[in-house]
């Protein structure tokens, strides 16, 4: 059952639930969880009604970003999950469910079962938008996300570096088998911007660019690497919310525009 190619009967729409973002990358740790929560933050910051589903199983990080690290979750009469809640933003994370690390172990089956129970036995209520943070890679959670439910898009971040690229390659021709639209790139970590105004391409130049040019793909957004995006996110707030005005939360509010 775990072919790439998915039969449509198999989805089921999440009932009141307008989009499902994927967000995904090729390596692990180029910032794909910090998008993903930035652009959850930014979207409820517009006034949308905003999921995250936090299904990166290497590293499930969101829940430390959202300040919700180790609440207990409730609930609901017919023993559906509530989920967590902060910045606007309604949350879940796979860490909620199991001990710690645990789920990296776990074959296709036993992902697929955890992933329909936090897509489906969770108190989502009306969303304009659910983001699901994938694992890095394409592997078992990439494949039954788009078995269980019809996936809007799918958003790829990458570095500028050339094996990030390599691999976020790989992603994207994963979201095209499975048929999940991807809806364009952003590249993190672009530059480091030196005080006298120059920028250090740390990771290369220009390499999201090239990447989404010859796939006919849109750069949805360049943040820098930045001391604040890393700061922010360990002390608990996204950067839209912990420091709303500055340049680098104005780029990740306007990627978020384009959803
Ligand atoms: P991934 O989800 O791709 O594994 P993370 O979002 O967990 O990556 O980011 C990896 C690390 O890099 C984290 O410590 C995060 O705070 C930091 N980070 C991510 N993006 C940036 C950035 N633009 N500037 C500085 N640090 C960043």
């Amino acid at each position: 059952s775990f072919d790439a190619e998915v039969s449509a009967s198999q989805q089921r729409e999440l009932p009141g639930i307008k989009n499902i973002v994927a967000i995904g990358s090729g390596k692990g740790g180029v910032g794909k969880s910090t998008v993903a929560a930035n652009l959850a933050a930014s979207l409820a910051l517009e006034g949308a009604a905003v999921g995250l589903l936090d299904a990166d199983i290497y590293g499930p990080s969101q829940a430390k970003m959202f300040a919700v690290e180790g609440k207990r979750l409730m609930a609901d009469d017919e023993k559906r999950i509530i989920p967590l809640r902060n910045y606007g933003v309604k949350l879940i994370s796979i860490a909620n469910l199991v001990e710690d690390g645990q789920a990296l172990t776990w074959r296709g089956p036993i992902l697929h079962g955890t992933l329909t129970q936090l897509l489906k036995q969770t108190v989502w209520g009306e969303l304009d938008y659910l983001l699901v943070d994938l694992p890095p890679g394409t592997g078992d959670v990439q494949l039954s996300l788009s078995q269980l439910v019809p996936v809007t898009g799918a958003l790829l971040v990458t570095t500028p570096q050339d094996v990030a690229l390599m691999d976020v390659r790989r992603a994207y021709t994963m979201f095209r088998k499975t048929h999940v639209p991807v809806l364009g790139v952003i590249e993190n970590m672009a530059y480091y911007a030196l005080p006298d105004g120059t920028r250090d391409y740390i990771f290369g130049e220009g390499g999201a660019r090239r990447f989404a040019e010859a796939e006919g793909l849109e750069v949805l957004g360049e943040i820098p690497i930045n001391r604040a995006v890393r700061e922010a996110g360990d002390g608990g707030a996204p950067l839209v919310v912990a420091a709303p005005e500055s340049p680098d939360a104005q780029a990740l509010r306007r990627a978020a525009r384009i959803l």
